[in-house]
């Protein structure tokens, strides 16, 4: 837990967020600033601040966090139509928050590349 994190304190409770998920590896939220009709934050509660800093210790972390996506996108019925997965790792990605997140954005047709 850093107390400076956004991340963190959503994960704390310090911060309110819409949460769709959570169990003891991570935690699931709505964006606030929606890019489609699904936009959810897959977050793990270990503060993490880019890929860059993950390790081998973190694959059981990582994993979840893409299988929970998938479960999540499932249960909202766009496992057939598609939706789209993304790690934003510094500057030229657009990384704001550094802790590390999973957007999964989903509910219209996105296109390739992103901008
Ligand atoms: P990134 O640019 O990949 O670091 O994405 C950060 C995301 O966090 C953006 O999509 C923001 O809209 C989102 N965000 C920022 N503050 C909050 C908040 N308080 N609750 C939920 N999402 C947030
Ligand atoms: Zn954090």
């Amino acid at each position: 837990m850093s107390s400076s994190c956004l991340f963190c304190r959503i994960i704390a409770g310090e911060i309110p967020a819409t949460k769709v998920y959570e169990d003891d590896v991570l935690v699931a939220f709505n964006d606030i600033n929606p890019q489609a009709p699904m936009h959810v934050l897959l977050v793990p509660r270990v503060h993490v601040a880019t890929l860059n800093d993950l390790g081998a210790n973190h694959d059981a972390v990582v994993g979840a966090m893409v299988r929970r996506a998938a479960a999540i996108a499932a249960e909202r019925g766009f496992a057939a139509s598609g939706y789209r997965t993304v790690f934003n790792c510094n500057a030229d990605a657009g990384q704001a928050v550094f802790h590390i997140h999973l957007h999964m954005l989903g509910g219209r047709a996105m296109g390739w590349p992103p901008g």
